[in-house]
């Protein structure tokens, strides 16, 4: 086995909970194969599961303090304005770069935060979700690859790996078959283009990410669990197999493209876990809401709090709106307002990020990221009012202390936990972080209260989880079979950090001293470790080009994620 040959294939969002009864009943019998004659276990994701952090930590092998990605968005330089972000961001060599380097013809297919397309010598890629569209310049590398395969294999068929509006749009009208039919439609699109790919380009590791799986899951989560607020059996029985159907197509395009790439080893890995969404679980809104009721946001004008009365409610957006949009709100870059003033219905975009703080009373406040907080620090925000050290942990130990006292109808706990940016990252961007990031509980919440105090939750914050019944969740997975690879091994503590680190190891390559993973050997067969100690290397961090969106491209960027419910 001089120079192997590696199949990777990411599932977004595959979990266990999901996977082990479809392997166990057959429905999905190749992953079910590889499982049986390799090693397989959890993946524990990155801190905040998003799937921007999580995929360049797979390809990196570091955690987001170190490669600089947290999440589709992050805040400009000295402003509280957001700004969508794409690969060209990323600080350190991904394992294509490390591999390409190494002699490998290396082909990349769609793994998300890959824009704009790296060059990988004999290699390609195609880029993922971060691209404004899969006809934007840079999107493929070569640049000619793009042309190619629209013509061999039909037009239209690349595509970046984000759920479209289109889906987006089935699920709130309710034609939830449709939908289905598309998620299963795009899988069987990139396995087409998998295929063409394999038959043309000679690789030695071939990787592809199939990203329908988490759409399918954020969507359709309600049909397949009972212990969700909004399941109805009926409605299972009627749309209770799509995410089945999804997994079943992900598993024949593995099948496809084992039989033509004849790999020696099969990764298959996912960004993060996925469960329920009771409705505030991933909400920038219900962080805001509690943080305003809890004193620590103070809006300029009418609140979070406030516009969620039912007798304010009505009538009112219109006005408002027109209000927010003219006065410059502190989230939103001018081209998302632009955007904004297009779209109907933009009433949810504009409470998430539209309304303006008083900053001179804000003392910590919600950018980006779902679950992290930012203390308004002097110094570091335009606006900042809390004094560096001192009184900056005295605004965290306050958060942490009125988060924790809230309590649901039942009177237990609303947040799981509340970790302090220095116990969750390290590296030279761990500073792009929220000072604190905070995970609610795994059951439905449908009232707030502190001290006695009520804080009501607007109808609309619950009503989304019928739109949105499923959220990410830690435990990903892992599965490695083939050459040299343990039969049957359940392993156990593995991290995303590790996946680079195992990959470099297995095909020979040495590892940069630098990742925060380690190798996997317990994956490995006795007689494949004991003729390869897992070697290393200092080699300095380089980052890529950066590429800024045009003002129409964040425009495109903003809109897939504002259909996701990210904005
Ligand atoms: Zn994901």
């Amino acid at each position: 086995m001089s120079r192997p040959r590696l199949l990777i294939v990411g599932i977004d969002g595959a979990t266990w909970k999901l996977m082990r009864p479809w392997i166990e009943d057959g429905s999905l019998p190749t992953l079910a194969d590889l499982v049986r004659r390799g090693s397989s276990g959890q993946l524990l994701s990155v801190p905040n599961m998003h799937s921007p952090a999580a995929w360049t930590s797979f390809m990196t092998g570091t955690n987001p303090g170190k490669h600089g990605i947290f999440f589709f968005s992050e805040r400009a330089p000295g402003s509280y304005q957001l700004r969508p972000i794409n690969g060209g961001r990323r600080e350190g060599k991904t394992m294509w770069r490390l591999l390409s380097d190494g002699g490998f013809r290396v082909g990349v297919l769609n793994v998300p935060m890959t824009y704009p397309a790296e060059s990988l010598g004999e290699g390609f890629m195609i880029a993922g979700m971060d691209a404004p569209r899969a006809t934007s310049a840079r999107f493929t590398h070569p640049e000619t690859l793009a042309v190619e395969i629209e013509q061999h294999v039909r037009r239209g068929v690349l595509q970046t790996g984000l759920i479209s509006g289109a889906i987006g749009t089935d699920i709130v009208r309710g034609r939830y078959a449709q939908a289905g039919k598309t998620l299963v439609e795009r899988v069987n699109l990139r396995t087409a283009v998998c295929d063409y790919l394999l038959r043309t380009r000679p690789t030695d590791v071939f990787a592809v990410v199939y990203t329908e799986t988490d759409g399918a899951q954020h969507f359709f989560w309600r049909f397949v669990d009972p212990s969700h607020p909004d399941y109805r059996p009926g409605e299972a029985v009627r749309y209770g197999a799509v995410i089945r159907d999804v997994y079943r197509a992900i598993d024949r395009g593995v099948a496809g493209m084992m039989a033509r790439h004849k790999p020696d080893a099969v990764l298959i890995v996912s960004d993060h876990g996925f469960g329920p969404a009771f409705g505030p679980q991933g909400s920038m809104q219900f962080l805001q809401l509690l943080l305003e009721a809890l004193g620590f946001m103070v809006p300029l004008h009418e609140g979070l709090t406030e516009n969620a009365a039912p007798a304010r409610r009505s009538g009112l957006h219109r006005r408002v709106l027109r209000q927010i949009l003219s006065a410059a709100p502190w989230v939103l870059p001018q081209n998302m307002r632009t955007l904004l003033r297009r779209v109907p219905g933009v009433r949810a975009v504009r409470r998430s990020a539209g309304y303006r703080l008083d900053w001179a009373r804000s003392r910590a406040f919600c950018a980006g990221c779902p679950g992290e907080v930012f203390v308004n620090l002097r110094g570091r925000e335009p606006e900042g009012c809390v004094e560096p050290g001192v009184e900056y942990e005295r605004v965290r130990e306050e958060i942490i202390a009125a988060l924790g006292r809230c309590r649901d109808a039942d009177g237990r706990p609303i947040i799981a936990e509340i970790r302090r940016r220095e116990e969750l990252y390290h590296g030279p961007h761990a500073d792009k972080a929220g000072d604190l990031f905070v995970r609610l509980v795994d059951r439905a919440i449908t009232s707030v209260s502190l001290d006695g105090k009520v804080i009501e939750i607007p109808r609309r914050l619950l009503g989304r989880r019928r739109v949105r019944s499923g959220f990410h969740r830690p435990e990903g997975i892992f599965i490695l079979a083939g050459a040299g690879i343990q039969q049957g091994a359940a392993l156990e503590g593995l991290r995303l950090y590790d996946v680079a680190p195992t990959v470099l190891y297995y095909l020979g390559l040495p590892i940069p001293a630098a990742l925060d993973g380690r190798v996997a050997l317990e994956a490995f067969a006795a007689s494949f470790t004991a003729a390869r100690p897992p070697s290393y290397v200092d080699d300095r961090q380089e980052g890529g080009p950066e590429v800024v969106y045009s003002l129409e491209e964040a425009g495109a960027v903003e809109e897939r994620l504002r259909d996701l419910g990210y904005l």
